[in-house]
């Protein structure tokens, strides 16, 4: 079974995360199918506009944190020569894969719908922010509550682009999350619809676009990611990445692994909150 599904209804590429059992949690497989699947759909020529969505109740948990993906590739020997080379493997994996892999799919020439429900959370947001309009599930609920493993935010560090930096502190700082209405106030969430009318919604909208010429929605695309980079987003996001990678350093330091508590801590700290959220 594939991590990652891919299909073409008309002119409209829908990409899906398969894994539906572990929330959609991203793993390295997972992580290069879907980049192939992007790929794809910029070169297959009929489609006009891409759609991420995920299988199941959940968008996405962020990376998986458990124990089985953390003892397979590239996880296992990334360490093996940190007395040499410090945490450079890591630097380099987390460069490439996290935020490069965000970065590549925010410029994508062809524009994309992620469809959210249920939970996106940390590395979630690193699916659905580099695309270009975000419809939401009245369920859907975001957050990134990394810095209870001693980290600033995650790789790709949209927050302040995408809530205001006050609004990006009070989340980062506390750790809380934020429904979809409010995700839409903030202007990060473009549309929010009943759950059982997403998959509808979303590809009305993208039916409606796939009308427009394709040169056109490329030009307004990097219109709108230029002005952004004009602005020092990019610079921004690159130097975010270096401050993120700093924690993954000090918590070596002081615990020996590279984030400041035990996964299985965060792991129960992010079940009593999504408890207490779902509720
Ligand atoms: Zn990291």
């Amino acid at each position: 079974m594939s991590l990652v599904e891919y299909e073409v209804q008309d002119r409209v590429a829908v990409i899906t995360l398969n894994r539906p059992d572990q929330r959609n949690a991203q793993n390295a497989g997972l992580l290069k199918e879907l980049d192939e699947c992007f790929d794809r759909a910029v070169e297959e020529k009929e489609v006009r506009v891409i759609v991420l969505r995920g299988n199941g109740k959940h968008f996405s948990a962020g990376h998986d944190l458990s124990d089985e993906a953390q003892s397979g590739p590239p996880w296992d020997h990334m360490f093996d020569n940190v007395k040499e080379d410090g945490l450079l493997d890591m630097y380099k994996w987390e460069l490439g894969h996290f935020f490069g892999y965000s970065r590549k799919w925010r410029d994508l020439p062809k524009p994309t719908i992620a469809s959210v429900q249920g939970a996106c959370v940390a590395a979630g947001l690193m699916l659905c922010w580099p695309c270009d309009l975000i419809i939401a599930s009245e369920d859907a609920r975001f957050g990134d509550p990394v810095i209870r493993m001693g980290i600033a935010g995650v790789e790709y560090q949209g927050h302040a682009w995408e809530f205001g930096a006050r609004k990006a502190k009070e989340l980062l700082f506390t750790a809380e999350f934020i429904s979809a209405e409010e995700a839409r106030q903030l202007g990060m969430v473009n549309r929010v619809v009943p759950r059982e009318k997403l998959e509808e919604e979303t590809l009305a909208l993208a039916n409606q676009i796939a009308q427009m010429h394709p040169h056109a929605l490329m030009l307004a695309k990097r219109t709108i990611n230029q002005t952004l980079d004009a602005q020092g987003q990019h610079q921004a996001l690159q130097s975010a990445f270096d401050i993120h990678s700093l924690g993954h350093a000090n918590a070596w330091i002081t615990s020996g692994y590279p984030v400041m508590v035990g996964l299985e801590e965060m792991s129960q700290g992010n079940k009593a909150l999504k408890s207490k959220k779902t509720e």
